[in-house]
Order: C-alpha cells, then sequence, then structure tokens
C-alpha cells in the first residue's frame, strides 16, 4: 500500500508498480491503468487483451473501451475504485455470508432439503454472477 496520487495520475503506484510491469513483460496483455487501492479497496489493473477485449485482471470482468483512467471512479474521501468491481465484492461478499449461514444450518440439519436447495442455489448464483453484475 502507498500513498495515494491525485485522480487521473497516469504513474502506477509504487506499492504494485514491479507486478504491473512483470505483466507488461510476460503477458500479451497491455496493461491501461491499476490502482492498489490504498488499503480500502482491492487491488485493480485494467487490460487488454490481443483482441481489444479491457477487463480487469483479478475480478475477470470485462469493462469494455473506456477513456484513459475513466474506468475509475473516486470516493467521497478520494480513493479510486471501479465502479463493477465494486458491486462484484459487494454481491459475492453478500452470497458468501448466506452460504457460510446454511452451511453451518446444514451441518446442524444434514437432511434438511430446504437448505440443500437454497445452498445449491447460492452456489449456482456465485457461478454465475460476474455476468449478472
Ligand atoms: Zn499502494
Amino acid at each position: 500500500m502507498c500513498e495515494k496520487k491525485s485522480y487521473y495520475n497516469p504513474e502506477i503506484d509504487t506499492c504494485i508498480q514491479k507486478f504491473v510491469e512483470r505483466i507488461k513483460r510476460l503477458t500479451p496483455f497491455k496493461t491501461l491503468c491499476s490502482c492498489c487501492g490504498h488499503g480500502k479497496y482491492p487491488t485493480t489493473v485494467v487490460i487488454k487483451d490481443k483482441q481489444g477485449n479491457v477487463f480487469e485482471l483479478f475480478s475477470r470482468l470485462p469493462l469494455g473501451e473506456k477513456k484513459r483512467n475513466s474506468y475509475y471512479q473516486s470516493d467521497k474521501n478520494g480513493f479510486y475504485f471501479i465502479p463493477k468491481v465494486e458491486r462484484l465484492r459487494k454481491a459475492s461478499n453478500f452470497i458468501n455470508k448466506r452460504i457460510k449461514s446454511l452451511e453451518e444450518r446444514l451441518e446442524r440439519n444434514p437432511e434438511s432439503k430446504r437448505f440443500q436447495g437454497k445452498l445449491a442455489a447460492y452456489n449456482e448464483i456465485m457461478i454465475i454472477l460476474p455476468e449478472m453484475i
């Protein structure tokens, strides 16, 4: 984690510089912009493949073509995040909590068809969630 810079600063955050340089050097992807998240958000790197598809590296979310750095939005404290990535993260956290609680209920009640059905449904939602965001 490093100190945050002003919005639209094209420099790579120092703490992820080596990582981003490795992506540039070792993969066929072009890195468009990135942010370490500065302890508030997960690290994000926006990359473009040879076919021109733009997506965020860690979440694998497709982002589409945008003007440089306009992938990010600033929150009221000046921290940058990618709205789509943030929506996925929040939805994943929510569903993972539901899954955990259902698993606990199933431990106490292993025969419950209702809990089994709900758990299967939530697990399916997790798989298709990136496409629903
Ligand atoms: Zn940093």
